[in-house]
């Protein structure tokens, strides 16, 4: 993996999409200071480099697009896996978050693009990821909303830090290629933050479905019981909420 720290970028997700074409390995962007982070569907992610970790990894995969679904999940998995041996214990929350006492510890952005003939195909994955290290009350404000940080990991060595997620993502990665969402669900699930719970899934602030939060099967749609029995919902642009 090639990796390159700038000290300050918009996103670094947005760089290393400009940059999957010409990429011939993977390759990891870390940004000291982040200024115009992205969240899904124009979403935006607030970060402040003494405060928080932002990263993106570019990943080459043999497939095509519909062969990455669940990829966001498998993330949360790894990063859970990461941060547990580093003392912090997560939850996830579906499709994408990772909570840490119900509130949001950490984002997972993956934006794809097709990969040139003439590089072999398959897909580049573009996996942004942001991690509150402390979560001030400003930014808390800013939000709207209550979120979490890690303040024993803000006393880490950045590097170290760095060093331990990205043997996790890559060994994850590796993984995901190999075998799917598939050798995830179970680990997902064990880490299912809204396990049992009623929850509402939104689109555009419209609800979809309602029903109990059931965990997620081995293609990473969320399982929902209903009154009408279980149905799966596909993660596309939809937003979950307990009710
Ligand atoms: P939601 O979490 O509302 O269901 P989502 O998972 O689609 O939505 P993302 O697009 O993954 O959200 O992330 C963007 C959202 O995360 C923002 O709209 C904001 O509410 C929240 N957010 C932004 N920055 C931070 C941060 N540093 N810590 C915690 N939450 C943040």
């Amino acid at each position: 993996v090639a990796v390159e720290v700038v000290p300050e970028t918009g996103s670094t997700n947005a760089d290393l999409l400009a940059r999957a074409a010409r990429l011939t390995e993977p390759m990891l962007l870390v940004a000291e200071h982040q200024s115009a982070g992205r969240g899904r569907a124009g979403r935006s992610w607030l970060s402040s480099s003494e405060n928080s970790l932002t990263f993106s990894l570019a990943w080459k995969f043999e497939g095509g697009l519909q062969t990455l679904s669940g990829l966001p999940l498998a993330v949360g998995v790894a990063l859970g896996d990461a941060l547990g041996r580093l003392g912090v214990q997560i939850q996830l929350k579906w499709p994408n978050d990772v909570l840490k006492d119900g509130d949001k510890l950490a984002g997972i952005l993956i934006e794809t693009q097709s990969a040139s003939r003439d590089s072999g195909g398959g897909t580049w994955a573009v996996i942004g990821i942001g991690l509150n290290l402390v979560m001030p009350d400003e930014v808390e404000a800013l939000l709207g909303r209550s979120a979490a940080g890690a303040p024993w990991l803000a006393r880490m060595d950045r590097d170290v830090l760095m060093a331990a997620l990205l043997d996790a993502l890559a060994e994850a990665l590796r993984l995901f290629a190999s075998r799917g969402f598939a050798a995830f669900s179970a680990r997902w699930n064990l880490r299912h933050a809204w396990q049992g719970r009623p929850v509402v899934i939104l689109d555009n602030g419209k609800v979809l479905q309602e029903g109990l939060a059931a965990g997620v099967d081995d293609a990473g749609r969320l399982l929902l019981d209903t009154a009408q029995g279980r149905t799966s919902v596909l993660a596309g642009d939809v937003s979950l909420r307990l009710s």
